[in-house]
């Protein structure tokens, strides 16, 4: 249970006065839904206004703060006009304040005629005028707060102003508790950071404050690992069961290629690890089409020649299918027992595959989360393998090994490729196999960058890739901010693309569809039907649809790299040539330009990993959608690299010597996790 000095922080949002439904709304889209959330909202930028006497001291583009008093209203001709207020300051100088959009009411209100109103804004020259677009504030003489010189300016989204989500800090910030201080020491000092709180008041004020910023990213990432830590811990405690498979399946599996050296090496770390009677904790990691289902396939058969069972554990219904008959294909006339399990499975047939569970007729069974679900019981499981783990945050990885006496061995399977800080920061409690080695035969996917100012040639282009009878994706842009309009965006590229090709040729996924919807869609691009299939980003863990050999990335400019990369493998599966085009804005900065070359130039995920969070530095906060796997709200990748080592180190100790719970550090340690939400680790900490 959370301790009840931090209950303040987990109340909900809607729960403060003045936040109904209507502010709720643009809040959640940032995410933003209890007290907490906004206390990690950290500003972006500041705004510097500068206090002037008099207009003529200040230059255009300059944010100002003036006295200044109406002398007169200037309705627009028309309605739609916009509404101006002569103004002049304490000089007679003149300024025309601009009101847009029907505002004049507001603006009449701002400001009585004769009256004198502190102001700030953009003071811009139109022709010769003096003018300023929707003053930020005003402010009435006598108005005890006035204008702040500087003022924070947060991430926002449609409907909520700088204004309301500052508002909302402040009510934040003055829920925030006294906490006992989790960091060691000896290390807050030698850092100079400031205590939590102060931490959260200096962070708010300025984004520039970096000790500030640091500790609350340390603080983050601390907790993130001792988590891990214990977790590892905790299960590598647990006594698991040594399976050695004596060869006998494996050795009978026929195919029709040799393995690669590095599903060779990676099988035997695997069967090291399976040997022991600790729980395995490992992750395979490989780009798409290297090769991992066979090696999760001889882990299970290892699993089954010691006469135990073993699991696999797909993310969607669809692919959970494509596993079953890949599997089922590769063990034609071995005496293999293999079975699914999903949500669709009902009646008879389900009754049938838990009695065969249960009495340990079914040796290898395939599903969705569906297979740890309620009243599924396995006769004797050893081995748990998970595909495309990124969906799976470490509290489910925990539930996952902690069903029945001895937990089973568990290896977690990704085509992401993650950084090797990253790894560390997010997968620490796992050991990592790289499958760094391609089958031999492929042809590596022809990328290329182009603007999207050549659209019409692109959809020419795809005309021409269609008529040959072969397929293509077209993925729609990534708006970090709003799933809404990523949404409208791929609604209205379908809509358009639908116009050239026929309505029946084009088919659409999104996020917000339903599981049965999504994968019937998916099911006709894979059966052929559809010739272009426009997809959000949902199609990155993927279907294997051969055909399909031409991939469209718009906006590829605001993807992540491992994101793209992991894209373009949903390419060049079958035999003929692949082609990824990707489409960029007309105006790049360096960087963007930079990291969409590197797409180019490489089809190496490990290096266009690693290279992205270089490129990336600074700034970025490790998205989900940027690194694949991360949750992260306050570190920006730049601060990961640099503190992660040290918090690295200071968790282990914690961890190994301290142990737990005893004394006031441990205390302290337990409500930090809590506070970013690591509750799943708690229970494992020692205590007394
Ligand atoms: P991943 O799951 O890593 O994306 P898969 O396991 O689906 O990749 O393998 C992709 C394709 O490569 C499959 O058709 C598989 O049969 C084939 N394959 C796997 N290992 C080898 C190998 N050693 N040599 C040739 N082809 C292989
Ligand atoms: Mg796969």
């Amino acid at each position: 249970m959370r301790p009840e000095i931090l209950n303040p922080l987990f109340a909900a949002l809607t729960d403060l006065k003045g936040v109904g439904p209507q502010l709720a709304k643009p809040l959640t889209r940032l995410g933003l839904e209890r007290v907490v959330d906004v206390l990690f909202h950290l500003p972006s930028g500041l705004i510097s206004r500068v206090p002037v006497d008099r207009l003529d001291e200040a230059q255009a583009g300059q944010t100002i703060i003036v006295d200044l008093t109406a002398q007169d209203y200037r309705p627009g001709r028309s309605p739609r006009a916009p509404f101006g207020v002569e103004a002049f300051d304490r000089a007679g100088d003149h300024v025309r304040l601009v009101y847009f959009g029907r505002t004049s009411g507001l603006a009449r209100k701002l400001f009585p005629l004769g009256e004198a109103r502190r102001v700030s804004g953009r003071l811009d020259l139109y022709g010769d005028m003096r003018q300023i677009v929707h003053p930020d504030h005003v402010a009435e003489p006598g108005d005890e707060a006035g204008i702040a010189e500087h003022e924070p300016v947060y991430p926002l989204t449609e409907g909520l102003t700088n204004a309301r989500l500052s508002q909302l800090v402040q009510i934040a910030l003055e829920r925030r508790p006294e906490l006992a201080e989790w960091i060691d020491a000896p290390l807050l000092a030698s850092r100079n950071w400031p205590a939590w709180r102060e931490a959260l008041t200096r962070a708010h004020a300025s984004p520039r404050d970096e000790a500030a910023r640091d500790r609350l990213a340390y603080d983050e990432i601390f907790a993130s690992q001792v988590a891990l830590m214990l977790i590892r811990q905790g299960l590598r405690a647990r006594r698991g069961r040594a399976i050695t498979g004596d060869g006998r399946l494996t050795d009978a599996l026929r195919l029709p290629f040799g393995l690669t050296g590095a599903q060779e090496r990676v099988g035997r770390e695997i069967a090291a690890d399976m040997a022991q009677d600790v729980p395995m904790l490992r992750m395979l990691q490989g780009d798409v089409g290297s090769g991992k289902t066979l090696v999760a396939l001889r882990a299970m058969l290892a699993a089954v020649e010691a006469g135990t069972q073993a699991a696999l554990l797909a993310p969607t219904e669809i692919l959970a299918r494509q596993h079953y008959a890949t599997l089922q294909s590769m063990l034609v006339g071995l005496p293999v027992n293999l079975a699914i399990l999903t949500g669709r499975d009902k009646g008879k047939a389900r009754e049938s595959t838990l009695m065969g569970l249960a009495d340990g007729s079914i040796d290898i069974l395939v599903g969705t989360h569906a297979i740890f679900q309620e009243a599924v019981a396995y006769r004797d499981l050893s081995l748990v393998v998970v595909d495309e783990q990124h969906r799976f945050g470490v509290a489910q990885r925990l539930m996952l090994t902690s069903k029945g006496a001895r937990p089973p061995h568990l290896l977690v399977m990704t085509a992401t490729p993650i950084p090797r800080t990253l790894l560390l920061a997010n997968h620490g409690e796992m050991d990592v196999s790289r499958l760094d080695e391609m089958p031999p035969g492929r042809t590596p996917v022809d990328t290329r960058v182009v603007s999207v100012e050549r659209l019409d040639e692109v959809v020419g282009g795809l005309a021409r890739h269609l008529a040959t009878g072969a397929q293509a994706y077209w993925v729609c842009p990534l708006v970090a901010e709003s799933e809404t309009s990523e949404l409208a965006a791929a609604e209205e590229r379908a809509a358009l693309l639908r116009e050239r090709f026929g309505a029946d040729k084009v088919g659409l996924v999104h996020g917000r569809m339903k599981g049965p919807d999504k994968d019937a869609v998916m099911a006709r691009f894979q059966a052929g039907e559809i010739g272009v299939l426009v997809a959000t980003t949902v199609i990155e863990v993927g279907v294997d649809v051969p055909a399909a050999s031409l991939m469209i990335v718009e906006h590829a400019d605001r993807f992540g790299l491992a994101q793209l990369h992991q894209l373009r493998g949903r390419v060049g599966r079958g035999t003929a040539k692949s082609v990824c085009l990707l489409l960029r804005s007309p105006n790049l900065s360096e960087t963007a330009r930079e990291r969409l070359a590197l797409m180019r130039e490489t089809n190496d995920g490990f290096v266009i990993a690693e290279k992205d969070l270089e490129l990336r530095g600074g700034g970025e906060l490790l998205g989900l959608k940027q690194s694949g796997d991360a949750d992260y709200r306050l570190a920006t990748p730049e601060q990961l690299v640099r503190l992660l080592p040290v918090a690295h180190d200071d968790a282990r100790l914690f961890v190994e010597r301290d142990g737990g719970m005893e004394g006031a550090r441990g205390e302290a340690v337990r409500l930090c996790l809590y506070l970013f939400e690591r509750d799943a680790a708690v229970p494992l900490l020692r205590s007394g």
